[in-house]
């Protein structure tokens, strides 16, 4: 009997759903712990709080004095919040968050003590990172890693700590994190569309990313997580024949949410509100124990400091609710993985959305520029796109007939498609006051009807314009936002600067009017960007040919789509846009690599040891009963026997088979580990990928076949049909 498993069933079956009060009505709690503008009205004073207000909204600096009433200001906050403790929290490049608490407790003179926090605490502080991924930056430089303040994303009381959302860098200035690029990614957005947007309206100051992302994730009791060694090491099952119901009745998408996963999902929002995390959606999804979690869009930096946050507050969560959330791509075979689609526009600073159209043709071929620089930008860097959301685990899901394949295209649907159609006959240089009139009435005049009614969407396209946004859909969701948002944000500014200069040039040179000459570049832009748009099933293998011919990139590994970022144009790319430099690129590349590697080197790992040391002695016990069995039949029924005991004859046999398998793959896949390992970089990573990877497959295959026909009662492992069915 296998204890472990059986226990853990047990101890599920008797669970009692916590019962979650809503004392307060959620606009009450929403941004309670979070030192918001209201917080710093109440505790700093007028030049400091006009202070925090410039750096936020136009990037000056905070001088040291004003630096020190701040820190005074927010530790009182804090503590009245009931806050001991304090921690500078970033986003190293292990794409979690880190945190390292002290107290606001000092002792004077070893008699006396008091509470202190001051602004040099509050702007910078040197943690001992030296265990941080930060790929040969700080060797190469001998150099340590410093968090500093960024003020743009507010303070917030977690439990007993006052977290201070910082980015990391090395003292020679190269970024450590995701957080760093982020912010300079979002700089460039904001001077380049601010600058095309004075095309349309003079008095644009500032332009924000925004974002909204859609978090899908599975909830597991925790007792059978833990019986199982391959979800708690690896997050994910690496065996597990398919349950005989999954997903096929559609039976759970939108359904009844069960009640301790609803139970979970008001004790989260809670504290999401009381965090300022604005979470407004919840539902379940597609797979059986699988749900996702939306809140309303933000501007990108604060958005993904959200997304991190949210992704450590349900682990926290859940814990209480004796569940464990798993945010792998692909925890389970054979039925959906989990994404996290990001939602993308631009917003000037009052709030108008670029990627919406308004009352006047102004508006509308403002709503174009943004929405053809967007496409453009995308088949310009299709490739880029790609490599930004390349991760072992999100390896499983691109591609599995569930999710967006790994080819980038962009959908807009019909309507739009045929606006763009009929812009490609725009003419060439000056166009006639007829011509004018037909392209604000008829053509760009209809946008916003269009958009009310903007109902043909399509689910399997990686990059689809839904009314207002661009939603990104190939993120997976274990990846932090702020690598997908850099991306984006980066290669649109890239783009918009130079459709600046070429309508500049126009204007200038040939004398156009504006929108004449807008009207032009976007002409060619269309004409040039038509390969990346496809508006047909992206899942299907028709496909992947007809994007063969377009040229399209389809890298279906992590290490091939890594490739690209260490390319020269996307070196040059950054480079101009001030994003990361040559050293920062070379860098991720060798941290992404590593961590490719080493997943794959864990689960190759505990894959053999479930598959040796459980599998495979659970099935040589099964074989004894069924021998001890066949030997008794002969003793009875002599020469007969070979008749009565067929059945466990042949059962013997092909269990000796899948044993003897086993073990041979097992042994095959640690010689090519062996092998990969005298490699870094990309080199191990490809060997990993494409000598170690298959092995788990072929090893599976065998363990799952044994799973059906060992005795239930001896299975160590807990199954898939309790793993996705207990609730
Ligand atoms: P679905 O894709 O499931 O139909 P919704 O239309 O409800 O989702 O929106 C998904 C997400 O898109 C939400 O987080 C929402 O706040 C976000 N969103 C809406 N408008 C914008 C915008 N202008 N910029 C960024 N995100 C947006
Ligand atoms: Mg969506």
């Amino acid at each position: 009997m296998s204890i472990v498993r059986f226990n853990a069933l047990q101890e599920t079956l008797n669970r009692k759903t916590i019962k979650i009060e809503e004392k307060e009505k959620r606009s009450v709690l929403f941004g309670k712990n979070v030192f918001n503008k209201h917080a710093m009205q109440q505790y700093l004073t007028r030049s400091a709080y006009e202070s925090v207000m410039n750096a936020i909204e136009k990037g000056t600096k905070i001088d040291r004095k004003i630096a020190d009433q701040v820190a005074v200001s927010m530790k009182d906050w804090a503590m009245s919040k009931g806050a001991t403790h304090y921690t500078h929290w970033f986003q190293p490049l292990t794409g979690a968050t880190a945190e390292k608490h002290d107290a606001f407790f000092e002792s004077i003179n070893g008699s006396l003590a008091m509470e202190k926090f001051d602004g040099e605490q509050l702007v910078q502080q040197e943690p001992d990172a030296s265990s941080f991924p930060n790929g040969g930056i700080r060797n190469t430089f001998e150099a340590r890693g410093y968090t500093a303040w960024d003020p743009t994303s507010p303070a917030f009381v977690y439990e007993t700590t006052l977290c201070i959302p910082t980015i990391f860098v090395a003292y020679t200035g190269e970024a450590l994190d995701n957080k760093t690029p982020l912010l300079r990614a979002l700089q460039a957005i904001d001077t380049h569309a601010t600058a095309v947007c004075k095309y349309f309206d003079k008095n644009v100051s500032k332009v924000n990313a925004t974002l909204g992302w859609e978090q899908e994730y599975f909830l597991i009791d925790d007792a059978l997580a833990l019986s199982r060694p391959d979800i708690l090491l690896t997050g994910r099952t690496l065996l597990g024949h398919t349950s005989a119901k999954g997903q096929q009745l559609d039976d759970h998408y939108f359904g009844t949410i069960p009640a301790r996963a609803m139970s979970f999902m008001q004790d989260l929002e809670q504290e999401c509100m009381l965090l300022g995390i604005p979470v407004k959606t919840r539902h379940n999804e597609v797979a059986p124990n699988q749900f996702e979690l939306a809140p309303i869009f933000e501007e990108a930096n604060l958005a993904v400091d959200h997304n991190s946050l949210l992704m450590d507050v349900m682990e926290k969560v859940s814990r209480r609710h004796r569940f464990k959330v798993l945010f792998h791509e692909k925890p389970f075979e054979g039925i959906n993985g989990s994404g996290k689609h990001n939602n993308w526009s631009l917003s000037t600073f009052d709030g108008t959305n670029l990627l919406s159209p308004g009352k006047t043709p102004m508006k509308n071929l403002q709503f174009l520029t943004f929405f053809v620089n967007t496409i453009k930008a995308v088949y310009e860097n299709e490739e880029l796109l790609r490599a930004s959301i390349a991760s072992a685990s999100n390896d499983h899901r691109l591609g599995a007939n569930e999710a967006p394949p790994a080819i980038i295209s962009v959908f807009i649907g019909s309507q739009l498609s045929k606006v763009l159609d009929e812009l490609e006959n725009v003419t060439k240089g000056k166009l006639s006051p007829e011509e004018k009139t037909d392209l604000k009435l008829n053509i760009i005049g209809k946008i916003p009807e269009i958009l009310l009614d903007n109902t043909d969407r399509n689910r399997t396209s990686p990059f689809a314009f839904t009314g207002n946004k661009f939603e990104f859909r190939a993120v997976g969701s274990t990846a932090n936002c702020a690598i997908p948002m850099t991306v984006i944000n980066t290669i649109v500014a890239k783009q918009l600067k130079e459709f600046k200069v070429e309508v500049d040039a126009l204007i200038e040179d040939k004398n156009l009017k504006k929108d004449e000459a807008i009207f032009n570049v976007l002409r060619e832009y269309i004409k040039a960007s038509k390969d990346i748009r496809f508006e047909g099933d992206g899942y299907g293998e028709a496909w992947e040919k007809e994007a063969k011919k377009r040229g399209l990139s389809n890298n279906k590994t992590t290490p091939e789509a890594l490739k690209v970022q260490v390319s020269k144009e996307v070196i040059y790319l950054y480079e101009e846009m001030d994003v990361l430099s040559k050293v920062e690129i070379e860098a991720r590349y060798e941290i992404a690599l590593e961590e490719y590697t080493k997943r794959l080197q864990i689960e190759s790992r505990v894959l053999g040891d479930i598959a040796r040391n459980h599998v495979v002695p659970t099935a040589i016990v099964y074989q004894n009963t069924l021998l001890e069995n066949t030997r008794n039949l002969k003793e009875i029924f002599g020469v007969e026997f070979k008749n009565i005991a067929k059945e466990q004859i042949e059962l013997i046999m092909t269990i000796s088979n899948h044993i003897t398998e086993i073990n041979a793959l097992t042994i095959k896949m640690t010689e090519e580990r062996k092998k990969a390992n005298k490699f870094v970089g990309i080199k191990s990573a490809e060997i990993y990928c494409k000598k170690v990877k298959p092995f788990f497959d072929e090893i599976r295959y065998h363990c799952d076949k044994l799973e059906t026909m060992v005795d239930d009662k001896l299975w160590p492992l807990t199954k898939y049909r309790e793993l996705l069915f207990t609730r």
